[in-house]
């Protein structure tokens, strides 16, 4: 259910920039950008996006989402590495991966604004 929460704040953020360009744009796409480790599940993502858009700007709209796949930086090379199931161990060295920000994400990276003749 936590992506109802998160969807909030989209549907909230499309609807201030909807209205900062006037009643003359429609929001056709929103693109976002979802670190795997949140755990959003795409379904759910658009299912809250359809419900909770409703009466709003972002009503309408596809919700495009991009996974980012997490990542560790190993502690002995310094390395980025995509972590693997049950596993931190770098593939170039062997040594211990770490937890970054990246695979955490949440944000939107762009809207597309139509813009309605007359
Ligand atoms: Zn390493």
């Amino acid at each position: 259910m936590h992506e109802a929460s998160a969807i909030e704040s989209v549907v909230k953020i499309v609807s201030e920039e909807a209205e900062k360009l006037g009643a003359a744009g429609r929001v056709r796409t929103v693109k976002l950008v979802v670190g795997e480790a949140t755990g959003h599940l795409e379904e759910a993502l658009v299912f809250y996006f359809d419900v909770l858009g409703k009466g709003t700007a972002a009503e309408g709209a596809k919700l495009e989402v991009s996974y980012v796949k997490p990542r560790l930086r190993c502690s002995s090379c310094q390395k980025l590495f995509e972590r693997k199931r049950f596993s931190f161990d770098c593939p170039h060295c062997g040594g211990q991966g770490v937890a970054t920000k990246i695979g955490s994400e949440f944000y939107i990276d762009s809207l597309e604004i139509e813009d309605m003749p007359g």
